[in-house]
């Protein structure tokens, strides 16, 4: 799975991990870097190998691997420093994604679908082509669940197809609780990261209604302040589209390391090429991502410069 694991990664790795342990397969999952609180509850996270945490046991396992299937991320520096491991090891290795322009020399088979609406929906289709309908048990469809439901924005946007909601069907067959997944995702924070949002909409967004778009800016100041996680700040870019005739919203994190870009957009405004194009980064059409090695000053006057550039495309 790709750095920093999203619902959709975590999901698919999940639900990918225990259809093959029930096959009697030795199967491990690891994660480039750690992952959000909200996805502890998920059934296996206690299992999943933290790799900057676990290096020497990570490279073992990576080494001695027969296949390696790569999930939900399509070019290898997606995983950060697992990158260069991942390109030595001699396994097999299986892309299963649905992001835009897959590397693919860097994988022996793969599937790449941008019309998928997660890679969890993917792993389903896996299962089901394999002939393993009947394997599919309340752990795998809580997992499978958890990450449609979050790359999907709970089954509102264009990706979900009448195939994803008989694809439910079939798993709410299972009998697995579908709103406690709901609860441990969305409803499962602290305090401080409610009052967090309130600050950021109130003090760190700028509408920029000359080009339909919003941008919010977070500083190092502001994370620690607010003692903001791994996993926090995830969707608070979405509030930018609720503005009435927002059609792009833009937000970057003073990270650690670098300025972390998420980008989101509603109809033909195309955010993985923006990211490509300007931030180092990609995605998909309408939800993307990127970054930047400049201070975060710098990087909100250069987008601000960029988004110029496109003003017929957002109006
Ligand atoms: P998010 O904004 O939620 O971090 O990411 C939105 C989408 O863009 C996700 O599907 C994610 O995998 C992808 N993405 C985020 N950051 C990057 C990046 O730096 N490079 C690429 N290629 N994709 C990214
Ligand atoms: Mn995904």
């Amino acid at each position: 799975m790709h750095q920093k694991p999203d619902g959709d990664a975590m999901g698919s790795a999940l639900g990918l991990f225990h259809f093959l342990k029930g096959l009697n397969h030795d199967v491990t999952v690891i994660s480039p870097t750690n992952w959000a609180d909200f996805l502890c509850w998920m059934p296996g996270t206690q299992e999943v190998i933290n790799f900057e945490m676990n290096k020497e046991k990570s490279l073992k396992i990576l080494n001695d691997a027969a296949v390696i299937f790569c999930l939900d991320f399509n070019i290898f520096h997606r995983t950060k420093h697992l990158a260069t491991h991942l390109a030595n090891a001699i396994a097999v290795k299986v892309l299963i994604d649905h992001h835009q322009q897959p590397d693919e020399p860097s994988f022996n088979y793969g599937i790449s679908d941008t019309k998928k609406s997660s890679t969890c929906e993917m792993i389903y289709d896996f299962i089901i082509g394999s002939g393993n309908d009947k394997s599919i048990n309340t752990t795998i469809a809580t997992c499978l669940y958890t990450g449609v439901m979050t790359d999907t924005g709970s089954f509102r946007f264009p990706s979900t197809t009448a195939s994803v909601h008989r694809m439910i069907a079939r798993l709410k067959e299972t009998g697995f609780e579908h709103d406690q997944v709901h609860n441990h995702i969305y409803d499962n924070f602290l305090e401080n990261r409610l009052r967090f949002i309130g600050f950021a909409l109130l003090n760190r967004m700028e509408v920029l209604y000359e080009y339909n778009t919003a941008l919010m800016y977070i500083t190092k100041q502001d994370l620690y302040k607010y003692d903001i996680k791994t996993g926090d700040t995830e969707g608070l870019v979405n509030y930018l589209l609720t503005i009435q005739g927002i059609k792009f919203g833009a937000i970057v994190i003073d990270r650690d390391e670098e300025r972390k870009w998420s980008f989101r957009s509603k109809g033909s405004f195309d955010v993985n090429q923006f990211a490509r194009n300007h931030f180092e980064g990609g995605g998909h059409a309408n939800a993307s991502g990127g970054r930047s090695s400049s201070s975060i000053e710098q990087t909100v006057n250069h987008f601000k410069e960029i988004i110029i550039k496109y003003k017929n495309q957002l109006q």
